[in-house]
């Protein structure tokens, strides 16, 4: 089993469609749905984790791809500002996946983006405009 934590764009065309069923009964896949953004007639988002086999994964993303749905890592969506960021620790209590943590012994906050689903609850929590989101 293979998993990839990836971000869907859909066009206004593809909203209705059943993608993710489709990818549910044809290739095999646990889809979970970490965030979606789904407006009627302009562009969705969704943040998916996805589990299959390598192989029904690369022929998933074809599928996808074929239908006109963009796939993309998250590793651009958030932001952690360095040359912001005083490592007060506050957005690592809010963090649930431990993407933003502090190092015990530097006391630094670090960000780690292949652990954050994009739930942004780190944002509000940080006084400094640290943290920034382009999902
Ligand atoms: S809350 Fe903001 S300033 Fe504090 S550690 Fe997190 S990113 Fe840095
Ligand atoms: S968006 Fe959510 S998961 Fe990602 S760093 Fe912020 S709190 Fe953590």
């Amino acid at each position: 089993m293979a998993k990839k934590k990836v971000i869907f764009s859909f066009p206004p065309t593809l909203i209705e469609e059943p993608v993710t069923y489709k990818l549910v009964k044809s290739y095999d896949l646990q889809v979970n749905i970490l965030r979606a953004r789904v407006v009627p007639r302009e562009k969705g988002r969704m943040v998916v984790e996805l589990k299959g086999t390598p192989e029904n994964l690369e022929k998933a993303f074809d599928y996808l791809e074929t239908q006109g749905v963009q796939i993309d890592t998250m590793i651009q969506e958030m932001r952690h500002h360095t040359d912001r960021c005083v490592h007060c620790t506050a957005c690592t209590a809010a963090c649930p996946t431990g993407a933003l943590s502090v190092d015990q012994e530097t006391r630094e906050v670090s960000f780690d983006a292949s652990l954050c689903i994009i739930c942004e609850a780190c944002i509000p929590v940080c006084s400094y405009e640290a943290i920034e989101s382009l999902f």
